[in-house]
C-alpha cells in the first residue's frame, strides 16, 4: 500500500515515480482514500516538477482504468475518428466539421465537454438548439453514430471519472496549465471514448492555455506520445487564438455561423480550419485516402448541399430542430462602431470570450445557468480596413444595460492601428 505523504515528497525532489505508484494514488483519489488535500498537494508537485513521460503515461492510463471505456471501432464495424480543441473562444468547429465529415462517409461520434470561464463549451451550443438531447446512453450514442453516421454527447459519468474530479481540484488550486496534467487529462478522454484516430487541435495565443507555439508544441508532443503508447493515430494542429475563432461568440450565434459554414457561407479563418481539420480527419479513415483528396472532398460535400442535409439527419436525430429559424434571437443588438479609421491591429480573444459571458453566454460557476441567445459577433477581423463610425461588431444582450456594457467590453477588446499587423495564417503548423 502506498503512502501519499512519501510520493508528494519524492515528487516534490524532483524522483520519478513508478507506474504501480501513480496508478495507486490516483485510483485511491477516486475510491476516496486519498483526499483532496493530499492529491492538491501531489498535482502542486507535480506543476513544478513535471512528470516524464513515462509517468505521464502511467497518469493516462490509470486516469482511463477509474471508469469504463468504449471500443467504438468495434461497435461500429468501422474505423472512428475524433476531434479535439484544447479549448478557445468562438470554437464551433465540432459542429461543422462532424456533418461534413459524415457527408463524406466517415462516421463521427463525440464526447464533449462544457464551457467554463471564457472558454465555450460544444454542449452548451448544442442546447441552443431547441428539443436537441445530449445525454443518450451508449447504447442510443452507438445505434446513432451507425445509422446516421453522426452523433455529439455529454461525456458519460462513467467516462474517467478521475478526470472530472482532478480537472475539478486543479481548478481551484491553480494546477491546470501544467503540460502532463493537460495532456493526461485529454488523452485519457480520448483513449477511453475509443476512437481510432484523432486530429487535436492545440490552441496558441491570448485566449488558449498554451500562450507561446513554443508551449504548445510541448504540449503537442506529449499529446501524440501518449496516442503513441496507446495505439491510436494522432495529428495535431496548431491553430491562432490570439483572436476569437470566425465572428461569433455566443451558443446560438455559434450555431448559426456553423450552419453557414456548412452552407459553404461561413468566414474565411473558420472555413479554413473546418476544411484543415476534415482533410485531416478524411485522410485518417478508412477511406484511404490522402489530405489533398479529403480536402477536395470536403469542399465538395459543402458545394452539393450533403454536408448540410448531414447536419439536419444528425440534429433531428438527437431531437433537435434542425431550422436557423427555430434558434433563440437576442431583444437588444447594438453595433459597436470604430472611433477611427485604420486597420484592426488585434482583438483580444480573452476580452470578447469575457465580454459574452458576462452578457450571460458562459459561467463563472459549475452551476450557473446559461443564457443561449446573448453573445457576440466580430464583423471585422485582424488585418481589416475600417473606416471611422463602420461597424467593428455587434453585441446581441438580453437588455439596455448589458448591451452597454457589452458594447464597452468589445470596444476595449479592438485595437486599431495606423498600419496592417503582419498576417498570421489560421493554421499555425501541423505535428503528426
Ligand atoms: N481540457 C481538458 O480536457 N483538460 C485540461 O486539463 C485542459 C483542457
Amino acid at each position: 500500500m502506498i503512502r501519499p505523504a512519501e510520493l508528494i515528497q519524492r515528487k516534490r525532489d524532483g524522483h520519478e515515480l513508478a507506474a504501480e505508484e501513480i496508478s495507486e494514488l490516483v485510483l485511491g483519489y477516486v475510491h476516496g482514500d486519498v483526499p483532496d488535500y493530499q492529491m492538491s498537494a501531489f498535482c502542486m508537485a507535480v506543476y513544478f516538477r513535471g512528470l516524464s513521460a513515462a509517468e505521464t503515461f502511467a497518469l493516462t492510463e490509470a486516469m482511463i482504468r477509474s471508469g469504463e471505456t468504449i471500443d467504438l471501432g468495434a461497435a461500429i464495424g468501422r474505423k472512428v475518428v475524433d476531434k479535439h480543441s484544447t479549448g478557445g473562444v468562438g470554437d464551433k468547429t465540432s459542429l461543422a466539421v462532424g456533418p461534413i465529415v459524415a457527408a463524406c462517409g466517415v462516421p463521427f461520434g463525440k464526447m464533449s465537454g462544457r464551457g467554463l470561464g471564457h472558454t465555450g463549451g460544444t454542449l452548451d451550443k448544442l442546447e441552443s438548439i431547441p428539443g436537441f438531447r445530449i445525454e443518450l446512453t451508449t447504447d442510443e450514442f452507438l445505434a446513432q453514430v451507425r445509422e446516421v453516421g453522426i452523433a455529439i454527447i455529454g461525456q458519460t459519468a462513467d467516462l474517467v471519472p478521475a478526470d472530472k474530479l482532478l480537472y475539478g481540484l486543479r481548478d481551484v488550486t491553480a494546477t491546470v496549465d501544467n503540460v502532463s496534467l493537460i495532456a493526461s487529462s485529454i488523452m485519457s478522454k480520448k483513449i477511453a471514448g475509443g476512437a481510432d484516430a484523432i486530429v487535436l487541435d492545440v490552441k496558441v495565443g491570448d485566449g488558449a492555455f498554451m500562450k507561446t507555439r513554443e508551449d504548445a508544441r510541448t504540449l503537442a508532443e506529449a499529446m501524440l506520445e501518449l496516442g503513441r503508447r496507446a495505439g491510436r493515430e494522432v495529428v495535431c494542429v496548431l491553430t491562432d487564438m490570439d483572436q476569437p475563432l470566425g465572428q461569433a461568440v455566443g451558443n446560438a450565434l455559434e450555431v448559426r455561423e456553423a450552419i453557414a459554414t456548412v452552407r459553404g457561407e461561413g468566414p474565411p479563418d473558420f472555413t479554413e480550419l473546418v476544411l484543415a481539420s476534415c482533410a485531416h480527419l478524411l485522410a485518417l479513415s478508412d477511406l484511404g485516402i490522402d489530405e489533398e483528396t479529403g480536402r477536395r472532398r470536403a469542399e465538395q460535400a459543402v458545394a452539393d448541399g450533403s454536408a448540410l442535409a448531414a447536419y439536419r439527419r444528425w440534429i433531428e436525430a438527437q431531437g433537435g430542430d434542425p431550422d436557423e429559424g427555430a434558434l433563440p434571437g437576442a431583444p437588444v443588438v447594438r453595433e459597436v462602431a470604430a472611433d477611427r479609421s485604420g486597420f484592426v491591429g488585434s482583438i483580444g480573444a480573452v476580452d470578447v470570450g469575457v465580454a459574452a459571458l458576462r452578457l450571460g453566454a458562459g459561467r463563472r460557476t459549475k452551476e450557473d445557468a446559461i443564457d443561449h441567445a446573448v453573445g457576440v459577433r466580430c464583423l471585422a477581423k485582424r488585418g481589416d480596413r475600417v473606416d471611422e463610425g463602420q461597424p467593428l461588431a455587434e453585441v446581441h444582450a438580453r437588455d439596455d444595460e448589458s448591451a452597454d456594457r457589452g458594447v464597452a467590453d468589445v470596444r476595449a477588446a479592438y485595437v486599431l492601428a495606423d498600419e496592417p499587423p503582419p498576417e498570421q495564417p489560421i493554421v499555425l503548423e501541423t505535428i503528426a
